[in-house]
């Protein structure tokens, strides 16, 4: 969810010594990763499938049949090479997940997913969350870096801006299928026609339906709410009827907006 390494598409050798990997029907040309990265990462999936330490299974080869999805779903249609997936932390401080160009040892197409969410350490999971919903949170993640990778390997956008309109048209061609809203460029453009869309940088996470991660996902806007008003000292009744309110707005769709809850209401007023 934050820039990338650029150095995702290595040229096709003169030798011939790399054959093609990877070629996109968007602009007929070939895109070409090294055979012995092909094959690395191939394997590397085979064995989180096959091999996987029990603590893992069946979560990694879930976001491997995840990707399998996006690929199927993705336009115009590519062949593609798994990426890593690994839960290793992000560089960014803020980010759920991060795919690189290049992986951590010199391969090529790297996708971490920060460790917290899965143990519900993260302030954005809910500590009684449900591991379904978890699930479909760090899923969700997968779908966003994909969309990154593609944008890197088959559509070789190389520019330095991470959530472009490049990748913007990516995740709103497969967001469609998913029957999800469309988003703009994580820039806010004043002159553009979508501007007041959800950024694409927090894709799919921000257009998702309320109820759809079980409750698992707590939006910073209502972390911060809920620490800033139920920190002071409550009676029971009210501490029973502000959960209920936070329940029910937690219920409704949030769209990102701020969430105020005015505290101690004054019944004469
Ligand atoms: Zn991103």
């Amino acid at each position: 969810m934050e820039p990338e390494n650029q150095k995702t598409i290595i040229p096709e050798s003169q030798s011939g010594k790399h054959r093609a990997n990877v070629s996109s029907s968007a602009d007929g040309a070939r895109r070409v990763i090294r055979d012995a990265d092909r094959a690395h990462r191939e394997n590397f999936r085979h064995y989180v499938e096959s091999q996987s330490h029990e603590q893992w299974q069946p979560l990694l080869p879930r976001l491997y049949e995840v990707w399998d999805e996006m690929v199927e779903l993705s336009e115009p249609p590519a062949e593609m090479t798994p990426p890593y997936i690994l839960f290793s932390e992000p560089t960014f401080n803020h980010a759920y997940g991060q795919y690189w160009g290049t992986s951590s040892f010199g391969s090529s197409s790297e996708i971490r997913i920060r460790l917290s969410l899965w143990t519900r350490k993260h302030p954005h999971i809910a500590r009684d969350a449900s591991l379904a919903g978890v699930q479909r949170f760090i899923e969700d993640v997968v779908r966003h870096e994909f969309c990154h990778q593609y944008q890197r390997e088959i559509l070789n956008d190389t520019s330095t801006i991470s959530h472009s309109a490049a990748f913007r048209d990516v995740c709103n061609k497969v967001g469609k299928k998913l029957g999800l809203p469309d988003v703009r460029e994580g820039k806010k453009r004043p002159d553009a026609e979508d501007k007041d869309l959800p950024s694409s940088a927090q894709w799919p996470h921000n257009v998702r339906p309320s109820g759809y991660y079980l409750g698992a996902y707590q939006p910073p806007s209502m972390t911060q709410a809920i620490s800033v008003r139920l920190t002071q000292p409550i009676a029971r009744e009210d501490a029973r009827y502000y959960r209920e309110m936070l329940e029910s707005i937690m219920a409704a769709k949030l769209d990102g907006k701020t969430v105020e809850i005015i505290y101690g209401g004054n019944e004469d007023s």
